[in-house]
């Protein structure tokens, strides 16, 4: 995925896509509530491009010479939001590349928007939304599986100390965002508790009434 060697100059004054041209559905949820692993399963089905917020952030944290790297790391080990400046033009960056590279113009964007300001000024710059795909998961699961993961994903904010920090920064600052969209009708909310197959047919089920249905051939 395309670095984000600098930032955006003066504000646009419209969306670079237009709703019309490129399909974006934000994927929304705590910490571990299976946000991943929901939409592995519908760029298998739906052939979507999954853009996950938090991994453009590592990428870019890990990328030699990135004058943001250090920047990003202590936001994510803190578990707060990387200033929006940055995160958003990482996700515009891998649209663009997406778009001319692979031809795919519908995108699930995982983790994003974190925090209000993000998701007013991407939706003003970059493109609207069609809709917030939420996953609604109680903490202590959501604590459990991330301690879990934290076994193997080498994360360094996969600890009890952070996954704390994240929890407070979900309801604190990302909540409001989601509130704000289920006031405009725009929140499809799942359960995620169950396993990920049973949450799956939950998703499949409400992005029909959406007017979102998987083609019939696979996508791998
Ligand atoms: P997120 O992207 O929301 O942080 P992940 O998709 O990475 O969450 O899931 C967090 C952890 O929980 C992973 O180890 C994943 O395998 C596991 N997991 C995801 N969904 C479920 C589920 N429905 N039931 C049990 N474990 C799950
Ligand atoms: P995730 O991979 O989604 O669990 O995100 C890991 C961390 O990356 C978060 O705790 C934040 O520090 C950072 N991050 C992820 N998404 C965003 C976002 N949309 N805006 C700002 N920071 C983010």
């Amino acid at each position: 995925m395309p670095a984000v060697d600098s930032l955006p100059g003066p504000k646009r004054s419209k969306p670079l896509y237009s709703a019309d041209d490129v399909t974006v559905i934000f994927v929304l949820g705590g910490p571990g509530a299976g946000k991943g692993t929901q939409c592995a399963k519908l760029v298998a089905d739906y052939g979507f491009k999954h853009l996950s917020a938090g991994d453009l952030l590592r990428e870019e944290q890990d990328r030699p010479g990135s004058q943001f790297g250090e920047m990003i790391k202590h936001y994510i080990r803190e578990g707060t939001i990387v200033p929006l400046e940055v995160t958003i033009q990482l996700v515009e960056n891998a649209m663009t590349a997406t778009i001319e590279k692979e031809g795919k113009r519908m995108f699930l964007i995982d983790g994003f928007p974190r925090k209000m300001d993000q998701a007013l000024a991407f939706e003003a710059t970059v493109c609207p939304s069609r809709f917030i795909l939420f996953f609604d998961c109680p903490e202590d699961v959501m604590q459990e599986r991330l301690l879990n993961r934290g076994k193997t994903s080498g994360r360094s904010d996969d600890n009890a100390e952070s996954i704390k920090k994240r929890f407070k920064t979900f309801i604190e600052t990302s909540m409001p965002a989601v509130d704000y969209y289920e006031k405009e009708g725009k929140v499809v909310k799942v359960k995620a508790v169950d396993s990920p197959d049973e949450v799956y047919e939950v998703v499949k089920r409400k992005l029909k009434e959406r007017g979102i249905e998987a083609p019939k051939l696979k996508f791998v």
